[in-house]
């Protein structure tokens, strides 16, 4: 077992359309599980670093985006729990705060081309291992261990909810949402909000991680990309500011604010009947909000 356990706090938010709606709306607080392994990242992590670890592996080799929360994560993770970390980044060579902060927390990154980082167990084989023992850990986390490591999301809650939603880049934590539930026997309706465009390959994603998972067992609102991947729109900018200055709560562009917007505007629609308890889950995440300050200043 790693050295670190945190079971996050659960709030009630009250935004008017939630109040006027006779919708009580939840949000359980995975930012707050650490500032930099952020939220589902760790979720994800928790168990491929048990088993590196297991493993006697000493060094993490991972991918990402040059905003990516998951490189940062891996790249803190290792200092934390004493591995060695070299992600691989898409694209060509550039510095932002994201890639200062892996940096800082000593990963080694290399930059490669899309093309070359298509194939991720190409770039893992061909990366020389010399003397250290390495632990592949895919782009996003990715993986069985890591959906099992977001079950641990249902297996904390204390009451039952009628429906409980997340963001959807991979898919991975819905997956693990549904996954918990189902071993739970919970009626809850397991919802996810994909942060891409065409969010509807997710339902392949998901079953390829737990065939169980079909469309009976979770839903897909694929409606709420903004125009896809780090995308956002004035009036998504807007709303996420309104939330803020109204509960306190951080949120941003990319997976965040994706979700409390479609959530916010579902209750509007009427789409759950009044009386219904909703759980949101804070997946963390900090580059939206780097990358967002950037881009206005
Ligand atoms: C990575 C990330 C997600 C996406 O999670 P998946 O398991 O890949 O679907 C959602 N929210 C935040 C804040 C993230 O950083």
């Amino acid at each position: 077992m790693l050295p670190f356990d945190f079971h996050s706090p659960i709030e009630r938010l009250h935004l008017p359309a939630f109040n006027e709606n006779q919708i009580e709306v939840h949000i359980k607080r995975d930012d707050l599980i650490h500032p930099f392994i952020s939220g589902n990242k760790w979720r994800k992590l928790k168990y491929s670093l048990e088993e590196a670890l297991a493993l006697e592996k000493s060094h993490l080799v991972t991918f990402g985006g040059a905003w990516s929360n998951h490189l940062v994560a891996t790249a803190c993770a290792g200092a934390k729990f004493g591995f060695r970390a070299t992600g691989f980044v898409r694209g060509e060579e550039v510095s932002n705060p994201v890639l200062k902060l892996c940096k800082l927390f000593g990963m080694d990154l290399h930059f490669v081309s899309r093309e070359a980082y298509r194939d991720k167990h190409q770039l893992y084989e061909n990366f020389p291992k010399t003397h250290e023992s390495t632990y592949f850990v895919d782009e996003g986390g990715r993986s069985k261990l890591g959906l099992l490591g977001c079950t641990g999301i249902i297996e904390e809650l204390a009451e039952n909810y009628d429906h409980i939603f997340c963001a959807c880049g991979t898919g991975t934590t819905v997956a693990g949402l549904a996954t918990g539930v189902l071993r739970k026997g919970l009626q809850t309706k397991v919802h996810g909000v994909p942060v891409l465009k065409n969010g509807d390959f997710l339902y392949e994603d998901i079953q390829l991680l737990n065939p169980e998972i079909n469309r009976s067992r979770v839903t897909l609102h694929t409606e709420y990309h903004f125009g896809g991947y780090a995308r956002s729109t004035n009036e998504l900018d807007k709303f996420i500011a309104n939330f803020c200055a109204q509960t306190g709560i951080l949120i941003e562009p990319v997976y965040t604010g994706k979700l409390l917007f479609a959530v916010e505007n579902l209750i509007r629609e009427h789409y759950f009947p009044s009386g219904s308890r909703v759980l949101v889950i804070h997946t963390g995440g900090l580059t939206g909000i780097l990358g967002n300050l950037l881009s206005n200043t």
